[in-house]
């Protein structure tokens, strides 16, 4: 199982499916499927049908998980898509861009 490198929080780009190119905020990770929920990206319409009396039934809509692997995330600094390097520095270790060099 590969590890998923993205939290929640994190601005990620979408690189494939029918949401390529979409941008969106992790609100989600489901590390045993491997897989996150990007706000905004891969979402299902639900019919949800009026439970009580005066209630109207509405279309609610809701992204759904996709592959880790099919996001990439996205430099808050640049606003380009990177792989984050890790760097020491002094004793801890951060995440950083490697198109900017900012901390991410
Ligand atoms: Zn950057």
């Amino acid at each position: 199982m590969k590890k998923i490198n993205i939290k929640k929080g994190d601005q990620v780009i979408v690189l494939s499916g029918k949401d390529v190119g979409k941008t969106g905020e992790v609100i989600a990770v489901l590390p045993k499927e491997s897989k996150v929920i990007v706000e905004g990206v891969n979402v299902a319409f639900r019919h949800q049908k009026a439970r009580k009396q005066g209630e109207e039934s509405a279309i609610v809509k809701k992204p759904t998980p996709i592959y880790a692997c099919k996001v990439m995330r996205v430099c808050p600094k640049c606003g380009k898509p990177t792989r984050p390097a890790t760097k020491v520095m002094g004793d801890k270790r951060v995440r950083v861009c490697k198109k900017c060099g900012a901390e991410i």
